[in-house]
């Protein structure tokens, strides 16, 4: 049997499973999403704990799959890393959110998701210095998250890269901290600017001494090694009095703002001056 798509065919095979097959289909399609429209990506602003004043957003990627709807990207980031698919599609990610970068206000930052896979390619840098290029945005306004599993394999190379993207004036942040088999072994690895502290704890604050206790620990160190900290997902105030009171930065979740679109972004904080 095969099926016919945008000028790939694919063939199945009745032997693999249902959820094989289903990967395999849904592999194709993100193929063809990366030529097609069906990519977008959503910004969530971050703010400052003290001042509730939005400091910078955060790229999120969505597929707008024409049969099937939308799909979140912990259903597909996965699959595009597993299929190499996640190489081009980081790159049209890195240039779109740069590309948006450049019209909003020039003290908003932008962070964006880079995976392990992408920090193999060798275009990566270009890319980056490219996209800044073309549209002047200062480095210093991109932060790169990347996430623990970047420094589990091929540590040595992926540090080398981290120190190219930091030389070229990028921030580098550490996604999901504390999720990790061993977070705190990489903090001596690279000296991140930014450390943003799971959702998983925050979602427990004022309900677990033990989680007060870690985030409060993991903000106190960081503070220490010169890092400055992100509370994901804070959806209640009371959250976000917990986090200002253990000394965090900065704060992303719903309690803000969901993701939104480049428009109501411009909207929230500003365009870019005209030039
Ligand atoms: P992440 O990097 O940890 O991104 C934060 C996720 O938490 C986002 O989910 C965001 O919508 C969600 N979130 C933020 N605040 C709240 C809250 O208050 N409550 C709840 N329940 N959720 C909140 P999203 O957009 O579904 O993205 C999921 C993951 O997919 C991301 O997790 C990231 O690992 C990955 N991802 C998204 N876009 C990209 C991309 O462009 N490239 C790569 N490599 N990965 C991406
Ligand atoms: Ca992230
Ligand atoms: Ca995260
Ligand atoms: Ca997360």
């Amino acid at each position: 049997a095969k099926a016919q798509g945008r000028g790939h065919v694919v063939e199945f095979d009745w032997t693999m499973d249902l959820e094989a097959q289903e990967l395999m289909l849904l592999e194709h399609d993100l193929r063809s999403a990366i030529a097609g429209e069906e990519l977008h990506l959503v910004y969530q602003p971050l703010a400052g704990t003290s001042t509730g004043i939005i400091a910078g957003c955060e790229a999120l990627l969505r597929w707008e799959h024409p049969r099937l709807g939308n799909i979140a990207p912990d259903r597909f980031i996965d699959l595009a890393e597993r299929s190499g698919l996640i190489v081009p599609i980081g790159e049209w990610v890195i240039r779109s959110a740069i590309a948006a970068a450049a019209k909003i206000d020039p003290g908003i930052r932008v962070a964006i998701n880079v995976s392990p896979m992408q920090l193999r390619s060798p275009n990566l840098c270009a890319v980056f210095v490219n996209a800044l290029a073309a549209s002047g945005v200062a480095a210093e306004r991109i932060e790169v998250e990347i996430t623990e599993s970047v420094l589990l394999a091929d540590t040595e190379a992926n540090l080398a890269v981290l120190q190219k993207l930091r030389a070229l004036g990028l921030r580098i942040s550490m996604d999901d901290f504390g999720t990790g088999y061993s977070s705190f072994s990489y903090l001596r690895k690279f000296d991140f600017d930014k450390l943003k502290i799971d959702k998983s704890f925050i979602d427990c604050l004022g309900q677990e001494d033990s989680s007060d206790a870690i985030v409060g620990a993991i903000i106190a160190l960081a503070r220490v090694l010169g890092m400055r900290t992100v509370a994901e997902g804070v959806e209640t105030s009371a959250q976000l009095d917990l986090i200002r009171q253990l000394g965090c930065d900065e704060a992303q979740g719903y309690l803000f703002s969901r993701p939104i679109d480049l428009e109501a972004l411009v909207a929230l904080v500003g365009s870019a001056p005209a030039m």
